[in-house]
Parts: C-alpha cells; sequence; structure tokens
C-alpha cells in the first residue's frame, strides 16, 4: 500500500474520499486510481495516498460482498470545482483529519506518577515522558511474563490471584482478548496511537482495517517491546506494587495530592493520573474515602453465547465461496425490542475466558488468537442497567453496580458448582425456559454446568437476552437454536462507576492535580478509547493544568 499522505505541505491538499466500492478481487491500485478521478484528478498527479478504512459489507447474507473504503489523498492544491463542491456538500469528499502528536509543551521535569498499566496508563505514561515529565508508573499485577504464569495458574486449579488474573496486570484488561480495535474513536491521537502500537509490533493493517484486531498472542509479544520504549524515555515501571491512598491537602485550586500511597511506601508527585480499569473495586473504595467524586453509571449485564464459528461465517457470509477469502466472520448486532439487546466483544475463532478477578464469583469474557483459528465463536450478549434499575434491584449508590456484579458473579459461581464450570443453556431451552440435557460443548476450559440461566438472570436481563435471540435469529440463521450455548454470567463487559471530570481540565471534581481517566474512570470503553483518553489525562496534568487549570485543546 501507498502511503505519503504526510507529504502535504506547501501548494498540496490533502482529501478524503469515502464510500468505495473495493471488490474482494480487486486490487489497492485501482480504488486509489478511482478515488483520485471521483476528486477530478488523474492519478498521475497524485502524491501521497493510503487507505483510511476498509470495511465488509456483507448485508444481504453475502449475496453482493465487497469493501467499503475510505482512502486520504495528497494532491496537487487547486481552487475547487463544482464538482468537488458538489461532492464536499454530499460528504462524499472531506478534509484529511490533521493528526495530533502524544506530547504537549509540558513543565520539564515535573513529576507524573500514572496508577495502572493497561491502555490508558501505558499511553498516559508515554504523552508523559514524550512531554518531558519524570514518570513513575505503578502496576499492582506483574510484568506479562510472570503474570502470564499466574493466569495459567489458575486455570490449572489455584485460587485467583487478586492482582495477577484476566484483567489486572501489566497490559490491563485487554491482554487477553481479541484486542480488536473497532472502537474506533475519530480523535486526531488515534494515528499517533496506532503508529506506537505498529511499532510495538502490531499489524499494519490496524491502521485501517475496520475488523482489525491484535490477538492475545501478538499482544503479550508487543507489552515487552513498549515497555522498553517507555524505558528508554525514562519511565520507572513498579510492578506488583498497589495503590492504596493520597496524601492530600486543601489549595487554592481544590484538593492537592502530594503522595500516592503504595504497598511500598509513599509517592511523592506533581499529578496523579489514575487508569485502574474497569474492575478496580478495591480502589474506588479508598479513592471514595479519599473524597474523590464518584456516581453510578450505566454498564452492561449478560452472558456470552458461543457458536460454531462455522454456523456464524455461513449466517454472515451465505454461500459465496468468496467469502472464504475473508477468514473468519464476525458479527454486531443489536436488538431493539422492548428491553434492547445487543452484541458485544465478538470473538471470531475465540474461546471463552474466565474474567475472574475475586474468588468465589464467576465472570466470563472472550479472547482469541491473531489467527482466529478456534472452531468457536463467541460475544456477549448484553443488556445496559441504568442507575434506577440497579436501584430496583436493591442496590443504591455510586458503588450500587460493584454491589450487583458481585451478587450475581457468586450466584453464577455456586450454580456453577463452585469450581469456575460456567452454568451454561442452550439458546432454544433458554427461550423455552428449560434447563438442558446432554453433553454441552464449549471452548471454556473451566467447563459448563447445565442451568437454569432463564432463573438466575435478573427478570429485566432475562428479558432482554430472549428478545435479542429472537432477532438475532433473522440475520443469522441457527443464532437462537440447539447450537447456541449460552454462558454465564458477564457482568465486566463496562465499568459501573464514574468520577467525574472538570469538563476541560480532566482534572477530579474538586482536586487540582488529580487526573482519572480509561474505563475506571468511566470515559473509555476499549483499547483504542482508554489509550487516548489516558494520553489526553497525562498531557493535561503535565501541561499545568493542575495549577492554572489549563489543559490543550481537545
Ligand atoms: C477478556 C477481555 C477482552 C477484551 N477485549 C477487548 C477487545 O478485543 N477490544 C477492545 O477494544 N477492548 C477489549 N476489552 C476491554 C479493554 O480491555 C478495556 O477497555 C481496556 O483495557 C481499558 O483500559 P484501561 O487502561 O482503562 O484499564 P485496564 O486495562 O483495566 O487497566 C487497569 C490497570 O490498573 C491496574 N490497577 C487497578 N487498581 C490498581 C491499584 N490500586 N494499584 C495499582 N494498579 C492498579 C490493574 O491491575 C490494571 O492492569 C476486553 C476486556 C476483557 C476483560
Amino acid at each position: 500500500m501507498a502511503n505519503g499522505v504526510e507529504q502535504q505541505g506547501r501548494g498540496l491538499a490533502s482529501w478524503r474520499v469515502s464510500g468505495l466500492r473495493q471488490e474482494l478481487d480487486e486490487g489497492d491500485g485501482e480504488v486509489l486510481a478511482r478515488a483520485a478521478r471521483a476528486l477530478g484528478i488523474e492519478p498521475e498527479a497524485v502524491r501521497g495516498q493510503r487507505f483510511a478504512r476498509r470495511s465488509i459489507d456483507a448485508r444481504g447474507r453475502g449475496r453482493d460482498l465487497h469493501f467499503v473504503c475510505q482512502v486520504d489523498l495528497v494532491v496537487p492544491d487547486r481552487p475547487k470545482t463544482p464538482r468537488l463542491r458538489r461532492l464536499i456538500r454530499s460528504g462524499k469528499v472531506a478534509a484529511t483529519p490533521s493528526p495530533e502528536g502524544l506530547a504537549v509543551e509540558g513543565e520539564p521535569g515535573s513529576r507524573l506518577v500514572v496508577v495502572g498499566a493497561g491502555p490508558g496508563g501505558l499511553f498516559a505514561a508515554l504523552a508523559g515522558a514524550l512531554s518531558g515529565a519524570e514518570v513513575t508508573l505503578v502496576e499492582r499485577g506483574e510484568a506479562i511474563e510472570r503474570r502470564g504464569r499466574k493466569v495459567v495458574a489458575f486455570h490449572r486449579g489455584a485460587a485467583p490471584d487478586p492482582d495477577n488474573n484476566l484483567l489486572f496486570g501489566d497490559g490491563g484488561a485487554g491482554t487477553y482478548s481479541d484486542g480488536k480495535l473497532y472502537t474506533r474513536v475519530s480523535d486526531p491521537l488515534e494515528t499517533a496511537v496506532i503508529d506506537e502500537l505498529v511499532q510495538a509490533g502490531a499489524p499494519a493493517d490496524i491502521a485501517f482495517d475496520a475488523r482489525a484486531h491484535i490477538g492475545t498472542d501478538v499482544l503479550h509479544r508487543m507489552l515487552p517491546r513498549l515497555r522498553r520504549r517507555l524505558e528508554e524515555l525514562g519511565v520507572r515501571f513498579c510492578y506488583g506494587v498497589r495503590a492504596t491512598g493520597v496524601e492530600a491537602s486543601d489549595g487554592a485550586d481544590g484538593r492537592s495530592v502530594r503522595a500516592l500511597l503504595t504497598t511500598d511506601g509513599a509517592i511523592e508527585l506533581d499529578a496523579l493520573v489514575l487508569c485502574i480499569g474497569h474492575s478496580a473495586r478495591d480502589t474506588w473504595a479508598w479513592l471514595a474515602e479519599a473524597g474523590v467524586a464518584m456516581e453510578a453509571k450505566p454498564f452492561q449485564v449478560g452472558v456470552r453465547i458461543e457458536h460454531p464459528q462455522e454456523l456464524i461465517t455461513r449466517g454472515r457470509y451465505g454461500p459465496d465461496p468468496r467469502g472464504e477469502v475473508l477468514g473468519p466472520a464476525s458479527y454486531n448486532l443489536q436488538s431493539r425490542a422492548e428491553v434492547p439487546a445487543h452484541s458485544f466483544c465478538m470473538c471470531p475463532g475465540g474461546r471463552i475466558v474466565a474474567s475472574v478477578s475475586e474468588p468465589g464469583g464467576l465472570c466470563t469474557n472472550g479472547m482469541s488468537n491473531s489467527r482466529h483459528s478456534s472452531r468457536w465463536a463467541n460475544a456477549a450478549l448484553v443488556t445496559t442497567l441504568e442507575p434506577a434499575a440497579v436501584e430496583a434491584l436493591g442496590h443504591r449508590g455510586p458503588l450500587a453496580g460493584v454491589e450487583l456484579q458481585r451478587e450475581l458473579e457468586r450466584r453464577f459461581f455456586d450454580a456453577g458448582g463452585g469450581t469456575y464450570a460456567a452454568p451454561a443453556q442452550r439458546a432454544s431451552d433458554f427461550l423455552d425456559r428449560r434447563r438442558s440435557s446432554g453433553e454441552l460443548r464449549t471452548s471454556y476450559g473451566f467447563g459448563a454446568t447445565a442451568a437454569r440461566l432463564d432463573s438466575l438472570l435478573p427478570g429485566l436481563v432475562r428479558e432482554a437476552i430472549a428478545g435479542a435471540l429472537d432477532r438475532f435469529e433473522r440475520a443469522i440463521p441457527g443464532f437462537a437454536g440447539d447450537q447456541g450455548l449460552l454462558v454465564g454470567i458477564e457482568t465486566r463487559s463496562s465499568g459501573p462507576v464514574r468520577l467525574p471530570r472538570d469538563r476541560t481540565a480532566f482534572r477530579a471534581q474538586g482536586f487540582s492535580n488529580l487526573f482519572p481517566a480509561g474505563e475506571g474512570a468511566g470515559y473509555a470503553g476499549g483499547i483504542m478509547s482508554a489509550a487516548i483518553d489516558g494520553a489526553r489525562a497525562a498531557r493535561a496534568a503535565v501541561a499545568g493544568g493542575h495549577r492554572s487549570g489549563t489543559s490543550p485543546a481537545r
């Protein structure tokens, strides 16, 4: 793929052309040439070009499979023709958005402490270090190599380690995942984040492929490289160190944190960025005691659903043999039934995993390797619970969602037999409200135990899932039949808590130098958005947001 969009400069203009059709067997050059002609320019006159996005259009169950593309072109800057004006008005052509760098002009040597080495914390540390701050990164779990060994031990029967599991440790929650980067946020920092991920070993097509995913195996190889990059920039890593509190005092601009208290002593600081993730239950508890503002936010509850991958691929791409070149199909479905539900975090060719951070509670999620090579397809099937719905289920206050998650996770753990085996029910039996019989085959390592998920789930969630099964069957035949297995429970698709921030400066309300970011603060949902939010929070912190209340423009 040609790539020269950076050549934009004097006398040149950069345009993004959208809605370009590409046949499955059509070369990139032909699409790029068509994009140029759409602008009224001969392809030879183009100075730089690249794909900005490419997605599959599989509507009509594969009867007209093709790609839909966006292309960026750098071309000689000429007065706009009536044709170009028309294309701009119709939304088919727009100026290519200007990317931003991660660094910001900061106060050299300011002491920035970041909690959490997930995507939010890693990119906060990177943005801080590139901006000249002295960065310390505190992570309760171990570096990926040791974390991996503890995760394996859990799967071999050891008790879950509260600091090293599928949710906590180097790389954060998404380290055992499909590593999909679909949740694009159209942010000017996106290009900088993607460039760093590619430098660390992610496939180059994450820059434009709408189905881009990294895979657990590649993510594990990337993390040590990202760590080396950060260490070369001077970032000090403190693994196996848990943040347990803050030392703060009142100042002219509100409370000011002087030091982070940890299991390894106090760390003095000028600014603190918290990227603690969506499962930071004990951390939210001490933050609330320290006076950090906190509120309940909507979050998702449901189950995982698993099918043979072949059923999904056939259902999405139909009988067209060209579909094979696309590999295992994925889906992203919404039900607008009375109680809505949607699929989430679909893992083609993946497996179901135990997203457990506390002993005695069960929670499922999904992961896959880079080749999507398992014969199973799984996805979350969830509905969004508003704080009022959680209150109706008997839980109040900012941490009401955490209480409900715990209650449900314990209920499912017990129903699974107390061994991390997951309660499971065929989709058809769920709809008929009966226990499944016979062998329940699943990719889930701890195995499945037949149970009445329809009775274990809160009524609202049951209703949402039943409505979704009904509708999704129309999109993918067999989805709600005997080959669909519901496995649960899924409570950690998103966080139930928000730490409200000052609107422009990313600061926790009432604090002058505390910057909550990422999914644990309620401002992100996925690897890309967490990375960008972490970077933005760190930029605000080092740009002097903690002293003057100013921050770089969003
Ligand atoms: C199994 C699974 C699969 C997923 N798949 C995808 C996917 O394919 N694509 C996608 O975009 N998203 C996926 N996600 C979601 C994604 O992982 C998260 O949105 C993202 O990791 C959030 O980043 P974060 O930095 O905000 O928090 P996290 O990644 O959760 O990182 C928080 C870190 O903070 C640390 N921490 C917490 N409290 C403390 C403390 N007191 N002291 C020290 N350290 C602390 C934790 O150990 C953790 O490492 C998946 C999540 C899971 C669980």
